[in-house]
């Protein structure tokens, strides 16, 4: 079987972006939904599979955005579909607290084969990549009995009140939602762009500061968790240095600290790897798994290690609609297209293609101060020329032109001015090879000013 997708994969425009339906429908948006969510592109979904998004206009988009990583398996995919449709005939809910399945079972089982490390492990399915983080702290603090948590600049965790906490970017995820929740402490990142220090010892040098800040501000022997996105996501796909995740995973064992690698954005083939942290082979004590775990439904995880993940008192964890049959069902048709497809070789092969074409834009135009990421998950930084003056009026006008273009494009950074590149694993070279050529066309025209 494959997931061949069921719509012609073509860049096609019949009509402005966006098309008089969608502008009908943007008005009744602003009515009806609240302004306070955003909207990467101004235009109304009808279909979309493999490498596009068809618009209600009939427009035909090059999709680089796989709604935010979660359809890496591309939309509707034909496992996850068939899947879907026998699990919603069987039965919807019961609740796996109540009631239980198979299927909660099955993906537990699948996650704790797929996630690093020999050791035994155990999972809990949540709805959201928040609840998810939020869970990996509360297991972390029944374990340790430690109230203190980890984490760093750039740092992107989710909206609930204790990611909130756990997010560093103020505007817009914090700004105005305060109280936020205590025992969060923020550590310096190894930022390769943007670090001060000595560029040859970035990981060296960031792991000094982090431990030196840990054993002074709030004691090692207080921390319940380090947590950590090995490839940091809204914060500006920001790399850290070769050595740093190894260094501070041992820094963890060695206190009595529970590792644990927030893979929302970067799991599930997205970066050339089934996981980041393989590329170092880091085994977290605790892996927070969500966004392309299921062809786009709503589904996340915390796989660990299992006397960690038994540490809670009994129904310490769960909720109502944690590990929702019918998610599970996406979720075991989507492992089986990354495995059967080949999919996580696949994003390594995009990557190649994406790279070769990023470092090119790099060393045509000045307004590129940095290109970086892994696989199917990279990202360009925009400057001042000449200066490492955040550029967020290039970043704006090369998304807009490509939007009129029809290749849809998300933004990043702490910053605001990294494009970031999320295409789904399922999509055809051509199309990528399109896509990355007309953002190199809008980089162009923005760069002559
Ligand atoms: C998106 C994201 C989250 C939050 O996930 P939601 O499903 O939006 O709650 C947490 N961590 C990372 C790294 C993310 O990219």
């Amino acid at each position: 079987m494959t997931s061949g997708p069921h719509i012609p994969q073509e860049r096609r425009l019949v009509t402005a972006i966006p098309g008089p339906k969608s502008q009908e429908m943007l008005v009744r948006r602003s009515e009806a939904a609240s302004t306070s969510l955003g909207m990467a592109i101004p235009v109304f979904v009808a279909k979309a599979g493999g490498g596009v998004i068809i618009d209600i206009d009939g427009n035909s988009i090059i999709d680089m955005a796989a709604g935010i990583a979660t359809v890496n398996v591309g939309n509707s995919a034909d496992r996850v579909v068939k899947n879907v449709m026998e699990q919603v005939q069987a039965f919807t809910h019961t609740c796996f607290t109540v009631a239980p399945y198979s299927g909660y079972v099955e993906v537990c089982e699948a996650l704790n084969r797929l996630t690093p490390g020999s050791f035994k492990k155990k999972s809990v399915l949540v709805n959201s990549g928040a609840e998810a983080v939020e869970n990996a702290v509360k297991i972390a603090r029944a374990f340790t009995k430690r109230p203190a948590v980890v984490v760093f600049e750039h740092a992107y965790h989710g909206r609930t009140n204790l990611t909130m906490a756990m997010t560093a970017k103020n505007i817009p995820y914090k700004e105005g939602f305060g109280p936020f929740a205590p025992e969060i402490y923020r550590m310096p990142m190894a930022y390769p762009f943007r670090w001060v220090g000595d560029q040859e010892n970035i990981a060296q040098e960031a792991l000094e500061m982090v431990t030196h800040k840990i054993e002074k501000e709030i004691g090692a022997h207080n921390v319940a968790a380090i947590v950590i996105e090995p490839i940091q996501g809204e914060g500006g796909f920001v790399v850290p240095p070769i050595g740093f995740l190894p260094g501070l995973a041992a820094y963890a064992k060695a206190h009595g600290i529970l590792f644990c690698a927030d893979e929302v954005q970067t799991g599930f083939g997205r970066t050339g790897d089934f996981f980041a942290v393989n590329q170092e082979n880091v085994e977290p004590d605790i892996m927070i798994i969500a966004k392309g775990i299921a062809g786009g439904l709503p589904l996340a995880a915390v796989t660990g290690r299992a006397d960690v993940m038994d540490s809670a008192v009994p129904s310490g964890v769960g909720g109502t609609f944690g590990g929702n049959p019918v998610a599970c069902a996406a979720a075991l048709g989507t492992i089986a297209t990354i495995e059967e497809e080949g999919l996580v070789a696949k994003a390594k092969a995009m990557g190649e293609i994406i790279s070769k074409a990023l470092e090119s834009m790099k060393s045509k135009y000045a307004i590129v101060g940095d290109v970086r990421g892994r696989g199917a998950m990279q990202a360009l930084e925009f400057v001042i020329p000449g200066t490492m003056e955040p550029n967020t009026q290039a970043m704006v006008d090369i998304v807009k032109y490509c939007q009129q273009k029809g290749v849809l494009l998300l933004t990043a950074g702490t910053y605001s001015n990294v494009i970031r590149l999320l295409p789904p694993l399922v999509m055809p070279d051509h199309l990528l090879i399109e896509a990355l050529e007309i953002l190199d066309e809008g980089i162009a025209a923005s760069n002559a000013g």
